[in-house]
């Protein structure tokens, strides 16, 4: 079965990913600047139609300096991103991006026009959650679509359900392969309502690796010859030497990649892989590492295998994707190494995405066997873990964010849960050093963080299912000082 066949037969609303492929998509950098201008309008028109829950209550732009807008929280109750329980009654006051004043008294403002004042009676304001493992590009198009689909059409598909994740609850989003770049720009200016975006660009693969989804028939690639059309769309790039890894690390620099994304090993949607494969050599991996470091950030690889993790390490790699096969030896270097493993909990039911029989299907449950393997020796072993949730392919799985995110309490306490997806989850952000597109702290709530905050009707610490429902439980949403929703605005 050719591979676009097999993948055509995903069933999109299951399809999600031990997965990680990198396919065709949509890319703005085929597009010449003249031409960008009616495709940016265009997204904000339907970015605009699809906002209609998003309650703008302030018209602060994402760089608002401080001395902009500014917004008191009053008796609210704080999860800090890093504790445990939570804060006795706080007044926080906003000013611009930032939280500018934490306090068990009343805060004075100016009672303007401006200053937006939030009865928290006693709620949960806690950071915007974050998502390490996201493929902003990925999520609604089918298999085939992302092959085969018009450009025009993915970007504001992408637009729209970065809208919707905002309105998850989820303020930022690590990007692990896919061209993203346009959609990052356009959320930036404001032109379309989405998280933060921390972008890899194109996965970077070798030939037969896990992202090349080129045909047989596209083989022998030649010095000089036409790109395949996932190469073309800024989707995943194949390089097959230490020289053309590093070309392909700096192209991805070069358009603004805060971290880089080369896959070590085989995966389950990949036509050409086995599981057991190890793909890029030492040398090819250090080349990517000197050429991230050399810019200021860090190499994540998708890796499974003990041998494809090791080998990375070895490498210089600062971050595992996935992790599902490792063994005892692999969980005690990462630790030693202090490595950060990104994990997911992939629900059983995605097995279903790939036909009845197929290798694909195999090699989902062979992933999805280790999954409790590797939280239990991640917690073993103290590594350093974060949570993402790597959704592919389907708008029904992203709507249950939160779901994904509560079934960590079957390793981890609730708090635990909800400390990984803030603060951790920022520390890993916090590699990408100089090349981080939002300076200033995320995942917490401190005086000088920035202001990505959730109002929570309850307390997710003794409720953390309170997040699978954020349309009714998120009271206010607000990222960078800008309130996209506010429920309790009479
Ligand atoms: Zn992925």
């Amino acid at each position: 079965m050719s591979s676009i066949a097999s993948l055509a037969q995903m069933r999109p609303e299951t399809a999600v990913a031990a997965i990680c492929p990198s396919f065709g998509l949509t890319t703005i950098r085929t597009l010449k600047r003249g031409q960008y201008r009616p495709l940016v309008l265009a997204a904000l028109l339907v970015g605009l139609c699809q906002t209609g829950q998003a309650q703008e209550a302030q018209r602060a732009s994402p760089s608002t300096p401080s001395g902009g807008a500014v917004t008191l929280f009053q008796n609210v109750r704080i999860f800090d991103g890093k504790s445990s329980t939570l804060s006795g009654p706080r007044n926080v006051l906003v000013r611009g991006s930032q939280i500018e004043r934490i306090s068990t008294g009343p805060i004075p403002t100016d009672r303007s026009a401006t200053t937006v004042l939030i009865d928290g009676g006693g709620r949960t304001l806690m950071p915007g959650l974050i998502d390490m493992h996201w493929h902003t590009m990925m999520v609604r198009p089918t298999p085939a679509e992302l092959l085969t689909g018009d450009i025009g059409h993915l970007n504001l598909a992408a637009g729209a359900e970065a809208t919707d994740t905002l309105m998850r609850g989820f303020t930022t989003v690590r990007d692990m392969g896919g061209p993203a770049f346009g959609l990052k720009r356009a959320i930036d200016e404001g032109t379309v309502v989405g998280p933060r975006i921390f972008p890899s660009g194109a996965i970077i693969t070798v030939t037969s690796g896990h992202g090349d989804f080129r045909q047989p028939f596209e083989l022998p690639r030649t010095l000089g010859a036409p790109q395949s059309r996932g190469e073309l769309t800024g989707a995943a790039m194949i390089a097959d030497s230490p020289d053309e890894v590093r070309v392909r690390v700096r192209e991805q620099l070069l358009q603004g990649a805060s971290q880089i994304k080369l896959t070590a090993g085989g995966g389950v949607a990949s036509p050409h892989s086995p599981l057991d494969a190890s793909t890029f050599t030492e040398a090819e991996l250090r080349a990517a590492v000197e050429a991230a470091e050399n810019w200021g950030t860090y190499v994540a690889v998708h890796a499974y295998t003990p041998v494809s993790i090791q080998r990375a390490i070895a490498a210089g790699v600062k971050c595992i994707e996935h992790g599902h096969l490792m063994d005892e030896a692999t969980a005690k270097l990462i630790a030693d190494k202090g490595i950060w493993l990104s994990a997911q909990a992939f629900p059983q039911e995605l097995g279903n995405a790939f036909p009845p029989g197929s290798l694909e299907r195999a090699k989902f449950m062979e992933v999805f066997a280790g999954t409790d393997k590797t939280y239990a020796l991640a917690k073993k072993y103290r590594i350093k873990t974060a949570f993402g949730t790597d959704v592919l392919f389907s708008r029904a799985l992203a709507q249950r964010h939160g779901q994904l995110l509560t079934m960590l309490t079957r390793w981890y306490t609730p708090a635990e849960v909800l400390v990984m997806v803030t603060g951790t989850n920022a520390e890993l952000l916090s590699l990408s050093g100089k090349r981080n597109p939002y300076p200033g702290r995320l995942g917490v709530v401190e005086e000088g963080a920035l202001a990505d905050l959730l109002l929570v009707d309850g307390d997710p610490i003794a409720n953390i299912r309170l997040v699978e429902d954020p349309e009714k439980n998120l009271l206010v949403i607000m990222k960078g000082g800008k309130i996209y929703k506010n429920a309790l605005r009479k």
